[in-house]
């Protein structure tokens, strides 16, 4: 018999790519909520971090057992769900593939940070109880740029526990964002960036442009702290067209490595995608093929694109 437990409480955003998976909030809002660039819980309505009693988020993946029991991909928010103590963890996981047994995807957003705390036994653990995937900002490989932004967050901290998240069996897959170092550090952002791909090899890379709240476009009107750096001139914003040779640029300088590149998101100018090492040069010519588009038709896409969440 189907339970009159209330719908699952739902989450305030996810992935793209987990459009069809169950959604399973484990905690609300995010736990850091500094990074600059950022600031989407509070925008949207959750502006402090909770975790979920456990005996909720159980009574949620019922709901989902009882009525979509063949359901085969999940994914866990809000911000960095991992954050729980990791036997939490571990008897969500455990509950989750009893009660849905033909789950063969568990995807979370991870902070690096709280990968790298989890260091690799954590992670085996995790593993073993049914998590294949984390969703993690890397954002920027660059130092400067990361210390800019306050994602609390290393290079070398992502290397590091990326590395053993892969060697513990879960795929990564990162976000990187486009115009994070601004006009006067966009070198050394995608560079930085590569470099970390570069070490990692992880299994996706997702492109997604900079994109602010303002005091307009949140729905609280709250705006994310680098909307006060741009009204005072501390950080001067990428051009579109920065954006598109950012891309160039990160593409061109992976190298060696079996990620999946893809631009899964409406506020990217280029959707360009594909498995490296075998697609890279078809997605440079992608690009330089609209470079090479007269300047008018150039600028009349980054209008047309304009600006999404
Ligand atoms: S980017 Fe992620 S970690 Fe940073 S404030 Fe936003 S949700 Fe939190």
């Amino acid at each position: 018999m189907v339970s009159s437990h209330p719908r699952p409480e739902p989450l305030t955003i996810r992935p793209p790519s987990e459009w069809r998976s169950l959604l399973l909030r484990s905690t609300r809002g995010c736990n850091w909520n500094r990074c600059k660039f950022c600031g989407v819980y509070p925008a949207l309505g959750e502006p402090e971090f909770s975790m979920r009693p456990l005996d909720d988020i159980k009574s949620d993946i019922d709901w989902y057992a009882a009525r979509m029991p063949d359901l085969t991909t999940a994914f866990i928010g809000d911000a960095d769900p991992l954050c729980r103590p990791i036997d939490e963890s571990v008897t969500l996981l455990t509950y989750l593939k009893e009660r849905l047994p033909h789950l063969s995807r568990i995807t979370a957003y991870a902070r690096a940070g709280t990968l790298y705390r989890l260091g690799i036994e954590g992670l085996r653990r995790l593993a073993a109880a049914g998590l294949t995937r984390v969703h993690t900002g890397l954002e920027s490989g660059d130092l400067a740029t990361l210390k800019f932004h306050c994602k609390g967050q290393s290079p070398k901290m992502v290397i590091d526990a990326t590395r053993w998240t892969k060697a513990a069996g879960i795929e990564v897959s990162f976000y990187i964002l486009l115009g994070l170092g601004g006009r006067d550090r966009w070198k050394e952002h995608i560079d930085g960036t590569a470099a970390v791909v570069n070490a990692t090899d992880p299994e996706f890379i997702r492109l997604r442009r900079i994109w602010l709240f303002t005091p307009e476009s949140s729905q609280t009107a709250t705006a994310c702290p680098l909307w006060a750096d741009i009204q005072s001139g501390t950080f001067a914003q990428q051009t579109p067209e920065g954006t598109v040779l950012e891309l160039r640029r990160l593409i061109e300088k992976i190298s060696g490595m079996t990620s999946r590149l893809v631009c899964d998101h409406a506020n990217n100018y280029l959707t360009v995608e594909g498995d490296f090492p075998g697609d890279k040069e078809r997605m440079l010519a992608e690009i330089d093929a609209f470079l090479a588009l007269p300047k008018e038709e150039r600028e009349q896409h980054y209008r047309k694109v304009g600006s999404r969440i």
